[in-house]
């Protein structure tokens, strides 16, 4: 897909890897639609607007503000042409003393949030008989992983929903692919402790976490690509290799 003049949503681009994402998709020339359940700063969107795009940022929960936030986009750009689920949480807690609530909370953000969102891209992107999704998962849906059974399922939810929903979409040429990162330096991962990120790095072939940039050149890549979907692709410094 040539991204310039096209039209993408990334969930949850405050910060992080989202954020990341923005940029890489405003170089490209592509127009920027931003999201969190906070206000965007009116200085992430002049930095994306320096590069000659269009960009707003739209407020809203994917748990429960998918259709306005699909809305706002064709109301403003007419078009969708690349949805990012990105938006996601984690609540870690070994599962002896996780509680229904703290499991059905990340699976609501990540699993459902994905399926709100891609629900409502679907039937303009149908129509455009163009579109592609990139889904966030994660390294441990395809591990698992110590404390994160809640964000584990919702993570491998995602690859199942990504597979079902690219043969379903295939023949209006609707892609539909999963970003699977491994550890990356955000928030998300700058709350670990010093000692819990040295025990991570040597699992880590490439000795050192990733940058948002790095999962962001990805994200470009599955978009460009036209005929990739149903993919499950890692950026993990090789700690999985599957
Ligand atoms: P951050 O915590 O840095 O950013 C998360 C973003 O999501 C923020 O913009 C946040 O803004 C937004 N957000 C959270 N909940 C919602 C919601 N319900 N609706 C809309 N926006 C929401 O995360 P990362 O950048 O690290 O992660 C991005 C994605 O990559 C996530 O899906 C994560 O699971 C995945 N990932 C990250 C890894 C890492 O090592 N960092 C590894 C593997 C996967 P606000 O709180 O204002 O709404």
């Amino acid at each position: 897909m040539e991204l310039q003049g096209k039209t993408v949503l990334i969930t949850g681009s405050s910060r992080g890897i989202g954020a990341a994402m923005a940029l890489a998709f405003a170089e490209k020339g592509a127009n920027i639609v931003l999201n969190s359940r906070r206000p965007i700063a009116m200085q992430q969107i002049v930095r994306i607007k320096a590069y000659g795009v269009d960009c707003i940022g739209v407020v809203g929960d994917v748990t429960k503000d998918a259709a306005a936030m699909i809305d706002s986009v064709l109301a403003h750009f007419g078009q969708l042409d690349v949805l990012v689920n990105n938006a996601g949480v984690t609540a870690d807690k070994l599962m002896i003393r996780m509680s229904t609530a703290d499991f059905e909370q990340t699976l609501q953000t990540n699993l459902v949030g994905t399926f709100n969102l891609i629900k409502q891209s679907l039937r303009p992107m149908f129509k455009q008989r163009a579109g592609c999704i990139i889904n966030l998962a994660s390294v441990v849906a395809l591990t698992g992983n110590i404390g994160q059974a809640n964000y584990a399922a919702s993570k491998a939810g995602i690859i199942g929903l990504t597979k079902s929903v690219a043969r379903e979409a295939a023949l209006r040429q609707v892609r539909c692919n999963v970003l699977a990162p491994g550890m990356i330096d955000t928030a998300m991962t700058q709350v670990l402790s010093e000692k819990v990120k040295t025990q991570v790095i040597t699992e880590i072939p490439l000795r050192r976490f990733g940058q948002p940039k790095e999962v962001a050149q990805a994200a470009i890549f599955l978009a460009e690509n036209e005929y990739l979907t149903g993919q499950t692709l890692a950026i993990d410094g090789g700690m999985t290799m599957c």
